[in-house]
């Protein structure tokens, strides 16, 4: 079997699988009954006990003018009773809205309307601020500047203009940052206007094909499709995606990912569409996944020389759709 997992990992994708999930009870149950710890797990372990289970919580401090802090508050608190499922999330939900709508002198008003007029108050201290949920929680992103960097980048159909917005000095980052005290959490998202990136996230990785090929190529797929197949579905936009990132990774990195990915259930677009790639791939390289102990550069290439065929069919295919 390929991608032998141990039972390290095991444990590990699991407490991490908790925290996606915003269980943060669970997580600290994981870490609470291991034995022999690692550094950096006892590390979680205690940021998470002195944020979520100490008898005074503590809270991010981030350098803000006393006039935003209660805002702030706000959403920890919040944060703090959806995540350890004090209360149900609808009614923590209306208690958030409650405390922001006092703050604001705004009785009534819904989460979208406090949030525009947040937006507005954090703005006026020059600040960006993106309200919202990251499904399941609210939690706003709120950073202090944005660095635009164009790229022009290669993909198989020809050569794409990319606009990127470095985001630095977050306030608040998401409710998975403050779920996992800074360790998880967005690493950008895309807009109409162009893609925005959390600087931190990616400043030692620029080069690297994790940002080279899985962010650029990726992102450039999915704006050259926009264009040219308005009304392309997800799943096929991800399927075009991926494949070129294969075409252009030059290690076996991205294929480890299609198999832990892979999942033949529609209603998840991205991993419905790594099983695909995986079935597409297997038929027109002429082997099998699943029997792989592990890639070598001839396979690797092989794969990239299917990837770039399935590509091109797909696209003859969209063609005739579009
Ligand atoms: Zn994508």
């Amino acid at each position: 079997m390929m991608n032998q997992i141990n039972r390290t990992d095991e444990w590990s994708q699991q407490v991490w699988k908790y925290c996606f999930s915003g269980n943060i009870r669970e997580a600290y149950q994981l870490l609470a009954s291991k034995q022999n710890l690692s550094k950096e797990w006892l590390k979680l372990r205690e940021d998470l006990f002195e944020r979520f289970f100490a008898e005074r919580p503590s809270l991010p401090n981030p350098p803000i003018s006393n006039k935003l802090e209660p805002f702030l508050n706000c959403y920890y608190l919040y944060l703090i009773q959806v995540l350890l499922q004090k209360i149900e999330r609808k009614q923590a939900e209306e208690e958030l809205s409650d405390n922001l709508s006092i703050l604001l002198k705004k009785p009534g008003s819904s989460m979208e309307q406090l949030e525009a007029e947040l937006k507005v108050v954090f703005e006026k201290e020059s600040y960006h601020f993106l309200g919202g949920k990251t499904e399941p929680f609210y939690g706003p992103y709120i950073w202090a500047a944005n660095e635009e960097r164009e790229y022009e980048v290669e993909i198989p159909l020809g050569k794409q203009r990319l606009k990127v917005n470095f985001m630095h000095g977050f306030i608040m980052k998401g409710w998975l940052d403050f779920a996992t005290c800074g360790r998880r959490g967005a690493g950008g998202w895309a807009k109409e206007e162009g893609l925005y990136c959390v600087y931190d996230v990616y400043k030692d990785i620029l080069d690297s094909s994790k940002f080279q090929v899985s962010y650029l190529k990726h992102e450039a797929q999915h704006a050259d499709d926009f264009k040219r197949f308005p009304h392309i579905k997800s799943y096929e936009l991800e399927y075009r995606a991926k494949l070129v990132e294969l075409i252009y990774e030059e290690t076996s990195r991205i294929l480890y990912q299609l198999v832990r990915d892979a999942d033949p259930n529609p209603d998840f677009p991205h991993n419905y569409s790594s099983y695909l790639i995986i079935q597409d791939l297997e038929k027109q390289a002429g082997f099998r996944f699943s029997t792989q102990p592990n890639f070598t550069n001839d396979l690797i290439d092989k794969v990239r020389n299917a990837a770039a065929k399935a590509f091109l069919e797909h696209t003859a295919s969209l063609e005739k759709r579009f």
